[in-house]
């Protein structure tokens, strides 16, 4: 059975593929969402929330643009997003302490180095850390109020209702399995169906990769699991992010804390370990005391799309005209997902982008 045409097919639906079809519907296109399970229960659903990204000091330029223009453009984001369907992504400026530790020392110059990313990062030592943060166990750290959270299960059923009143047609329980171009068409097969379109945006994450595969296309997106634990906590007992390392805590309104989280090359496997659970709520009770007496609620895991210093390809596919890509943004997809959705929309429509696209090229694949 063959679909009607649409005018871009938007082959999965997280928060990068979700954002991208809000932007390209406004703008005006015919957008049609193709889902392999359920809507946003991938990474962008595990993930943290944090919009920030974590150890600025560790990347590049092209990495760090990204972030900033997400986090700045995030309050019109969930403005928009709650104006027009009354879900609350709850995004909350709350602040985020960098814990100093031997595993992860924060760099001397830290606060000279985020003033010329436009950031009011301070320092401070440990006896001021017992002033200002009693709550915490912490050596000295530094506080970056710039950073904001918001409650990604809640920001994904909201963006899916958006683009849902604007238009947008979802169809989940479609996997997608082969897509080839004929007379200027893509044709995109689903065990069911045929879909037409003249453009494709591929936004499967870590699963992109098999995708541009079987069209002999390598790249380095590569999936890397992160497993996270949920406790219940009093509200407000945790104000700020803590962030040490790798590893988090994020409290939500409601007083739920997370618990972040994992690294692992494990393939495709998604699944919870007791080791890794272990090692979260160690972590926990260590920085955050209070952590003891809490009730662990939920463990999950999801799969970040990892990529060459984290750097996300966005944009077109070469060699396959209307083939887009936006994949590979690793622990950073929630933050940068309004910027990444508005260059997409500028380089799918042929409009002047937003910031420089070149260093989110997909390289041209070596020739067999
Ligand atoms: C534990 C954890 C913590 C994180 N914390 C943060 C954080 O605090 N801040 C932050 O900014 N980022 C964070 N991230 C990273 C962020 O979640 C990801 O970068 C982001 O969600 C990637 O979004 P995506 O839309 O590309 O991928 P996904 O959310 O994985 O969406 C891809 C979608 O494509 C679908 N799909 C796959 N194959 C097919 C197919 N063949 N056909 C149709 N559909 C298909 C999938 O089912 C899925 O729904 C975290 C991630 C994890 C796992």
């Amino acid at each position: 059975m063959t679909h009607a045409s649409s005018e871009i097919l938007v082959i999965g639906a997280g928060v990068i593929g979700l954002s991208a079809a809000l932007r390209l519907r406004q703008a005006g296109l015919r957008v049609t969402v193709l889902e392999r399970g359920s809507v946003g229960r991938e990474a962008s659903w595990a993930g943290g929330g944090i919009l920030s990204p974590l150890h600025p000091w560790r990347y590049r330029p092209a990495l760090l643009q990204l972030a900033t223009a997400g986090m700045q453009q995030y309050p019109n984001f969930v403005a928009e997003i709650q104006a027009a369907t009354g879900i609350d992504p709850e995004w909350l400026a709350s602040g985020m302490w960098v814990l100093n530790s031997p595993e992860a020392p924060l760099p001397a110059d830290a606060p000279a180095w985020g003033a010329d990313w436009g950031w009011q990062w301070q320092q401070f030592s440990a006896a001021e850390m017992r002033a200002r943060a009693p709550f915490l166990h912490a050596d000295s750290a530094l506080f970056c109020p710039e950073v904001a959270q918001v409650r990604n299960p809640r920001l994904l059923a909201g963006l899916r209702a958006y683009v849902e009143q604007l238009g947008v047609a979802i169809h989940e329980h479609q996997e997608v399995e082969a897509l080839a171009r004929q007379s200027h068409v893509w044709k995109v097969s689903t065990h069911s169906a045929v879909w037409e379109s003249e453009r494709v945006l591929l936004s499967a994450g870590p699963w992109s990769k098999t995708i541009l595969e079987r069209q002999g296309i390598s790249t380095s997106i590569t999936p890397v699991r992160g497993q996270m634990a949920l406790l219940q906590g009093e509200p407000g007992a945790l104000p700020q992010i803590v962030l040490e390392g790798s590893h988090y805590l994020v409290q939500r309104k409601d007083g739920q804390i997370l618990v972040g989280s994992t690294s692992e090359d494990v393939g495709f496997c998604k699944g919870n370990t007791e080791e890794a659970l272990a090692e979260l709520r160690a972590f926990a009770e260590r920085v955050f005391p209070a952590a003891r007496a809490a009730d662990l609620l939920q463990q999950w895991s999801g799969l970040r799309p990892g990529s060459p210093d984290n750097i996300p390809y966005i944009g077109a596919v070469p060699e396959h005209p209307g083939l887009y890509l936006a994949a590979g943004h690793f622990r950073y997809g929630l933050t940068t997902a309004p910027i990444t959705a508005e260059l997409l929309r500028a380089l799918i429509l042929e409009q002047e982008p937003p910031l420089d696209p070149t260093p989110y090229r997909l390289p041209l694949s070596p020739k067999a």
